[in-house]
């Protein structure tokens, strides 16, 4: 199928993209156009006007602010991936940008992209929902920040307005050093969404450690299992089995082309126990500071933990 014509508009700042908005009819924004393309090429989603957001300059930066490490809006996940602070501080986000398509694609595609694309199986999203990270987002009323809890509605759908730009997704200090471990299961990797994503972390240091426990492909949104958590946090590793039967009841899962609902209500109660099992052993651990700036060639480590069936 052939993608159908539209107008292309490059924004060179925050405030034309917003304007671009108002006053070009059928508009969307463009980041790295990874779903935003094929969407459209599908018919699934009809814009006359595409504006570009990756010649801002002020979103394609990653800076430290008061409220935590601010990625912007147009950088690209694998920068994200090798970034140092990044690396050292929030490696479960690392984990997740790796964990997104294959390399050339996470050259293109954005972080803001994956949660506003708001795909139930959005594999940043997991490590967002347990950083607690920010989204800060601006329209012509001015500037407000969403809990990445509070971004998402439903498949495909998020709490934002229309002409509403995210600029920055922030990681909170308070999050850094938590590690753990994403294990996640699809039909290819590097190729196709998760079938079932979950994400298993633990505090740095501190006695005791708290836990979260992030899931996706498995709900209408992304979500975290708080009971689950509160176990974890009270009983510990021993409490595994528990916390997975616990999550495996929240979710709400579809059958689908990738898997079916019973597939997937199991899976998520065997990947809580494999994660919370990975806290206390080397495999599939992430932890804080690990390597220096990652290369932008393919790197198979990272892309085939937790792919076992
Ligand atoms: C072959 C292939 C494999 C893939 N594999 C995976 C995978 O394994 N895991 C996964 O999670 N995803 C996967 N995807 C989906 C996609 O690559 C990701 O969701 C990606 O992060 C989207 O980012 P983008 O910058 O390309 O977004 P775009 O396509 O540019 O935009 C996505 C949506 O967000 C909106 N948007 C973008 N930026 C902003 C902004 N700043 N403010 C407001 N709205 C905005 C756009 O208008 C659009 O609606 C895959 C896609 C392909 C084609």
């Amino acid at each position: 199928m052939l993608l159908p014509s539209f107008a292309f508009s490059t924004a060179r700042s925050v405030e034309e993209a917003l304007e671009l908005w108002a006053c070009l009819p059928d508009a969307a924004y463009l980041a790295g156009g990874t779903d935003l393309l094929p969407q459209l090429r599908l018919g699934k989603r009809a814009h006359r006007n595409l504006i570009d957001l990756k010649r801002i300059q002020s979103l394609s930066r990653i800076r430290e602010t008061e409220a935590g490490l601010a990625i912007g809006a147009a950088v690209p996940l694998a920068d994200i991936a090798r970034h140092p602070a990044v690396r050292e501080h929030y490696p479960l986000l690392v984990e997740c940008c790796r964990r997104v398509g294959a390399w050339p694609l996470q050259n293109r595609a954005t972080l803001a992209g994956n949660i506003c694309n708001a795909s139930p199986a959005a594999d940043t999203a997991v490590a967002l929902l347990t950083l607690e990270a920010g989204v800060i987002a601006v329209s012509p009323e001015g500037e407000r920040v969403i809990s990445v809890t509070g971004l998402f509605r439903g498949p495909g759908q998020t709490c934002l307005r229309p002409g509403e730009l995210v600029t920055e997704v922030v990681l909170p200090h308070a999050s850094a050093g938590w590690h753990g471990s994403y294990q996640r299961l699809s039909r290819r990797q590097g190729m196709d969404l998760a079938t079932v994503g979950v994400l298993v972390a633990s505090s740095n240091g501190g006695a005791p450690p708290r836990h979260r426990v992030s899931l996706a492909a498995v709900a209408p949104t992304p979500l975290r299992v708080a009971d689950a958590e509160a176990l974890l946090d009270r009983e510990g590793p021993r409490a595994a089995r528990r916390a997975g039967e616990l999550a495996r009841d929240r979710c709400r899962p579809i059958t689908d082309l990738r898997g079916s609902a019973e597939y997937r209500r199991e899976m998520v109660g065997v990947l809580v126990a494999r994660g919370v099992a990975a806290l206390s052993g080397p495999s599939g651990i992430v932890v804080p500071g690990a390597g220096g700036p990652g290369p932008r060639t393919p790197d198979p480590g990272p892309q085939s933990q937790g792919e076992r069936p």
